[in-house]
Formats: C-alpha cells, structure tokens, sequence
C-alpha cells in the first residue's frame, strides 16, 4: 500500500480504488463481515478524490457508518490520502448480491428507496432527510395531535392557525420524524417554497461562524427568506443568549409574512425554562402539541412496519415480546428489531423468542448500567418540586413522602442495587422502608390512574436521560 496516493488513472479507476480498499478492508475485519457488508458495495465513480460507492440500501449506510466508521475512515486515507472521500449513493438492485443466508435483510420497499435517491431540486441545502415521510409515520394515540397537525401543515404551510407549531415530548418518540415529514412533502407538493431543517445547535455554529465571518446580515437575511423555518431541539437555545436575539428577530420577519415556523423541543414551551420570556411567548401564539410513548398496539405497528421495510418476517409471538419489554422509546424499539436482525445474519441463525429474548435483555441491561440512585432520585425530586436534601432527611411532609416512595420504587426497579444499598442512599434507612415504599407505591398504581401515569412518565424520563 505504500504507492497508495499516486493511484493510477484508467477507464476502471473506481474499481481499481475499490479493490485496493476492499484489501485494505479484508485484512481488518472477520469474513463474514466483510462479506456481509462490504462485498455487496459497488463502486461506481472515482474523481477528485471522491470514491462514490453503491450501496443497496438506507439501513446498510447506517449500519456501516455505525460500526466500521473509524475503519473506512482508515481505509480512505490509506488509500485516498488524508484529503480522500467516500460518498454513498442509494440504489435499489432488483437482484442485490449477497449470499443467500441473508437475502431479505437488505430488501426496502420500491418507495423508501427512491425518495432515498431524489434528488435536492433547491440551490442550497435544506438538511431535510427524505427517510422521515408520513407514510413510514405510524398514527396512535400518542402521536394524533401531532400528526393531524403536522399534516394539515403540510398542505398549506403559513396558513394554518399553527404557526409556529410546536412539537415537544420525550426523546425518541418521533418528534425529528415528524417536522421533517413535513418538510419533504412541502418540498414535494411545493417545489418552489424554500424549506430549511436544523437543528438549534447547527443553528448556533453557523451563526458563530457568521459573527467570526462578518457576515450575520447575509445570515440572518438568508432565513429570513425561507417559507418554512424548521428548528429542531429548540431546548439547545437556552443558556445562548445571542443566537435568540437572532433568532428572536427572524421569527418576527417570518411570522409577520405568514411563512411557517416550526419547532420541537423535549418540553412544552412555558418550561423552557432559561429561554428568553420573548420568545416563550411567541412559541405559544400557534399550536404546541405534545408526543406521548407510543401504546401496545402502536408499538407493535411500528415494529411490523419496520420488519416490512427491511424485508423480514417476524412472528406474533416476538413481536409481541419486544413490544412488551420496550415500552418507552421508539429509537430504541426500532435498534433492538436491528439489532436482532444482524445478530440473526450474523450468527446465521433463524430469529426466534430465544434470540429476541436475548437481544432485550443486552438492550435493558444498557440501560440499568447508567442509571444511578441519584440520578433517578434528581429526577423524581424536580418532577415533584422537593428539595433533594429533604428526601434524604427525616422530612415527614406529604410531599417529601410521595417523591422518597417513588425514588425508592424506581431504584429497585430501575436499578440493580440492593434493598440495602437503596436505603442507605435515602438517609440510612433501612431494607424494610424500602419494600414498604415499594409496596405502597406498587398498591396506588394498581388504584391511581394519574399516579400511574406519573410514574410511567418518570420512569420514561429516567430511561431516556440515562440512556
Ligand atoms: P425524537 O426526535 O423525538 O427524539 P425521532 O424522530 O428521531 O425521535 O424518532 C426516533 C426513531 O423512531 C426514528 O428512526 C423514527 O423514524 C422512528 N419513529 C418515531 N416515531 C415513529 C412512528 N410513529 N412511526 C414510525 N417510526 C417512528
Ligand atoms: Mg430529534
């Protein structure tokens, strides 16, 4: 590989590049992987330094990138140089080459897999990701509002009484999936309407970058601009006092023209709290609507659909036990279906309650492993308004009864640590006030609807944060 920078330039330069890192890549990782993953891959353009490689499918990107990024990064410089480039390019084959102990894996539905390719008809990027469509979008019960809104949005953006709309809810339930659902089909239904996503913190970096370039008036002019403004994780804000002002006055632009503004944050908009009272203000003038964990059936849905898409069958029976065992986040419901299928292709074994059981157990254990007594104590506490100290204390008010019974009940089922461990945790109690407040606890969620769902909602909170 030491003459590896001054490749040589013929008709078949991309496949030559290729063949060089694909050896570069052979001696790095086991066969069946580098069967699985980097055999199939195409090369199909070389120039500038860029390799362009066809891959079958959105989910092969994404599995690449996740878990051979540093190695291909490795690869394109041992073989390109450090100035080297690989770029994916999605292309649906009607026969993909891979061996037969895997052939559905890699199969997404005709659909998925052109918006995949369609191109950016808009002279500047508009960071919308074509994977979030409404019709990959399950409805249910917790997501109804959000969606009607989203979509009604869609059809007449600016002339909704939503505007700004607001999305907020816990992390992985479909909030990004949702405002950039809607963008996609403006773009579609409206090909001359500028639409931008970001995020608030690629909002934040570019608008740094404008200050250290001088050019913030061109910054500022350029969102003012655009028909639909989509901000992402808008919580990001707080505490960046200068990008709200910012942002504080191209809202005002926007919004006085009737162009859309939407938004989503993990919090309604009046808990924003450090978040400049202008703007909290303005983020109510429209709709804000919550997203709420997805329900059994809704869960199950999602699961099916996301089996469809990658061309698996999976029985009833599993299905059901994944639904079961992940409950409150759908990143997490749609890695564990991930997860299963590759530990299925690669162990080449059939997917079966076993495996599935498996797979939810490394997933649940993951998580308990962050998960500290304190933290989950921090959270119970804020959600309740006690002090942290006062759990810890003698305290007898109601209060701080309620939130050291919930902090106790979540640490033993959130937590590996002991009946013992708990209570030393909670001032030196002692095992038989934990079980007794685990007890008490479990009693007024079998009674208590609102408890229950207050607890859900913690337990969901907790979950995520650690996660
Ligand atoms: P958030 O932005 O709220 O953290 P995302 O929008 O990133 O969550 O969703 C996490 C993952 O779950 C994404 O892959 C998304 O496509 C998927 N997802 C979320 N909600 C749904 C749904 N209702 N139907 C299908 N997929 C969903
Ligand atoms: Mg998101």
């Amino acid at each position: 590989m030491k003459d590896s920078f001054t490749v040589d330039v013929t008709e078949t330069e991309h496949n030559k590049v290729w063949k060089q890192c694909l050896e570069f890549i052979k001696g790095n990782v086991p066969p069946l992987t580098y069967n699985t993953w980097f055999l199939p891959i195409k090369p199909v353009e070389y120039t500038d330094n860029s390799l362009k490689i066809q891959v079958p499918n959105n989910f092969f990107v994404e599995w690449i990138d996740e878990h051979y990024n540093t190695l291909i990064n490795r690869t394109i410089n041992q073989v390109l140089g450090p100035e080297g480039e690989l770029v994916y390019v999605i292309v649906e084959e009607s026969e993909p080459e891979i061996n037969e102990d895997e052939p559905t894996l890699f199969n997404q539905p005709k659909e998925e897999l052109k918006a995949a390719v369609t191109e950016d008809k808009q002279d500047f990027e508009n960071y919308l990701n074509p994977r979030y469509k409404f019709e990959n979008f399950i409805k249910g019960e917790g997501n109804q509002l959000a969606r009607a809104a989203s979509y009604a949005i869609s059809e007449n953006p600016g002339e909704t009484s939503f505007n700004p709309f607001f999305i907020y809810g816990g992390v992985g339930l479909g909030k990004t999936h949702l405002i950039q659902a809607i963008g996609n089909r403006i773009i579609e239904k409206f090909p001359s309407k500028k639409v931008i996503y970001l995020s608030s913190e690629h909002f934040t970096v570019e608008f740094v970058d404008a200050i250290q370039n001088n050019t913030v008036n061109e910054f500022s002019n350029f969102y003012k601009n655009m028909d639909v403004l989509i901000i992402d994780d808008i919580q990001f804000l707080i505490g960046k006092e200068k990008t709200q002002d910012l942002f504080f006055h191209i809202f005002n632009t926007l919004h006085q023209s009737g162009k859309q503004i939407i938004l989503s944050s993990d919090k309604p908009p009046k808990d924003l709290k450090g978040l400049n009272e202008r703007l909290i203000s303005r983020f109510q003038w429209g709709l804000a609507a919550d997203i709420q964990p997805p329900d059994f059936e809704t869960r199950i849905a999602i699961l099916k659909n996301k089996a469809n898409s990658y061309g698996i069958e999976i029985s009833n029976e599993i299905l059901e036990f994944i639904a079961l065992n992940i409950t409150s986040n759908i990143r997490e419901l749609e890695g564990c279906l991930i997860k299963l299928l590759a530990s299925s292709s690669l162990s080449e074994k059939e997917i079966d309650l076993n495996l599935a059981k498996k797979t939810v157990n490394e997933i649940s254990t993951t998580r308990q492993v962050n998960i500290s007594i304190e933290y989950i104590t921090q959270i119970v506490c804020n959600h309740f308004r006690v002090d942290e100290n006062k759990v810890r204390e003698k305290n007898r008010k109601k209060e701080v009864v309620l939130a050291r019974q919930v902090a106790m009940y979540l640490s033993k089922k959130l937590t590996k640590s002991s009946l013992k461990t708990i209570g030393l945790h909670f001032g030196g109690r002692d095992h038989s006030t934990v079980i007794h407040a685990y007890n008490t606890v479990d009693e007024m969620l079998g009674q208590d609807l609102h408890i229950k769902d207050i607890i859900d909602g913690l337990k969901n909170k907790i979950e995520l944060g650690a996660a």
